[in-house]
């Protein structure tokens, strides 16, 4: 991409409303652009994020055989009074022609049920899994950490139906490791634990993933030994490690970068979903569910990962590999730039090309900074004089000259 094609450039300053460092790095980068409280817009480079991370996720939710689909984002009211959650007080509604009444789905529980009950009948048919990667809707009275929280935000959620709680049980100890390899995958895995949390009326615990961070919104026990933590909203009741029995847990904060639910036959017995067991008798279908969120995760990422200049992105996930440079205002020295974009672009590789010559070196290495890709390269005369370009990692304060050829 070159910098001068880009749709959503650098800016010095953001609104004061902006609180959270996500919300003030992504916004000044280029990469969103505030609608309105809790509401964002994804600009090309925080689209490529966004899109990056959702592919992990989905690459491997795909890898466990599950199936992934669309579901609407409206669903008919009515489906939540059959579940008795048309009550919540998140629910942003709307009203259609002739007075139908319409939610805009916060999850999709509602939809998902009655949807796979249309194609499950036997025993034979399960164990199943449905996922998507959608916007939700939810009211939240505060939206004042970016991304982190939005009132429109991305989910990747997976539902699974099984013919009884031992199936479940099985489905819901490979995800918890799927989804350990999702956040070691997106760069998160040293500082995100497995966190027991209240269950809801079904099952004694969910579990939640959280990212150990000084600005999340969630209090967390750890403990040291096991790496897992105790959501705050349960340690009444739950006051040493459910692992290991330590009693010695430390506090911490953490955002909640995924939720992991036994929902048991909650919603199946709402919709009165049932299957025909291997003796022909009629038995309610067992469910669990499995949150992520994108958005939150690109979020978290720049919360987690940044410094006093801007983002600094894994690569995993970062929008290009390469931030290339080109300094001075010799011709030879910006034809060099070109070549090197053209052939690397052409070799697959990912990069950024900073063509505006107008500007100083200055302001080119401190958006360099801001946007935060991995490897700066930088072609000046002094590096083509040996036939060199200058790499530096933007995690790292060393640079060091390379060969121009290994990249042509
Ligand atoms: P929270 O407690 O933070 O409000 P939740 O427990 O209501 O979240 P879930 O219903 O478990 O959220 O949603 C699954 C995942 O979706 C969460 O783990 C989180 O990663 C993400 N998520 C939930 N709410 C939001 C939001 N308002 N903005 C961005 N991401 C969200
Ligand atoms: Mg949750």
């Amino acid at each position: 991409m070159l910098y001068s094609k880009l749709f959503g450039k650098t800016s010095k300053t953001v609104s004061a409303d902006e609180e959270s460092i996500n919300a003030q790095y992504l916004i000044r980068g280029g990469f969103i652009n505030k609608q309105m409280a809790g509401i964002y817009n994804y600009l090309p480079l925080g689209l490529r994020v966004l899109t990056k991370i959702q592919n992990i996720i989905r690459e491997e939710m795909l890898a466990a055989d599950a199936n992934e689909i669309l579901m609407p984002s409206l669903t008919q009211e009515e489906s939540y009074k059959t579940t008795g959650r048309d009550n919540m007080d998140v629910l942003f509604r709307s009203e259609g022609h002739g007075g139908t009444k319409y939610v805009l789905n916060p999850t999709h529980e509602e939809v998902v049920t009655p949807l796979v009950q249309r194609y499950v009948f036997s025993y034979q048919d399960l164990p199943l899994g449905v996922f998507q990667i959608q916007n939700k809707y939810r009211n939240e009275a505060r939206a004042k950490s970016g991304i982190l929280r939005g009132r429109e935000f991305n989910m990747k959620d997976l539902y699974s139906f099984h013919t009884d709680e031992a199936s479940l049980n099985e489905y819901y100890e490979v995800m918890k490791k799927v989804y350990h390899k999702i956040y070691d995958r997106l760069g998160l895995g040293e500082l995100t634990i497995l966190t027991y949390a209240s269950g809801g009326a079904f099952s004694r615990y969910s579990h939640e993933f959280q990212t150990l961070c000084a600005v999340g919104e969630d209090t967390i026990f750890t403990c040291e030994k096991c790496k897992i933590g105790i959501n705050k909203e349960i340690i009444s009741e739950q006051t040493t490690c459910p692992e290991c029995g330590n009693v010695d847990l430390v506090e911490k904060n953490g955002i909640e970068v995924g939720n992991i639910f036994k929902l048991r036959t909650k919603f199946s017995s709402a919709f009165n979903f049932k299957y025909s067991d291997a003796a022909g008798q009629e038995q309610l279908v067992e469910m669990g569910c499995y949150g992520m969120g994108p958005s939150r995760i690109m979020g978290t990422l720049v919360e987690v990962f940044h410094d006093d200049n801007g983002i600094v992105w894994p690569e995993s996930v970062a929008p290009f590999k390469y931030h290339l440079i080109a300094l001075g205002k010799e011709d030879e020295t910006f034809e060099m730039a070109q070549k090197l974009y053209k052939t690397m672009t052409a070799n697959g590789i990912e990069v950024l090309f900073d063509d505006r010559r107008e500007l100083t070196a200055g302001a080119k290495f401190a958006d360099a900074d801001l946007l935060g890709l991995p490897v700066r390269m930088i072609i000046s005369k002094k590096t083509l004089e040996k036939q060199s370009v200058e790499i530096k990692k933007r995690n790292s304060d060393q640079s060091e000259l390379e060969p121009i050829e290994n990249y042509l």
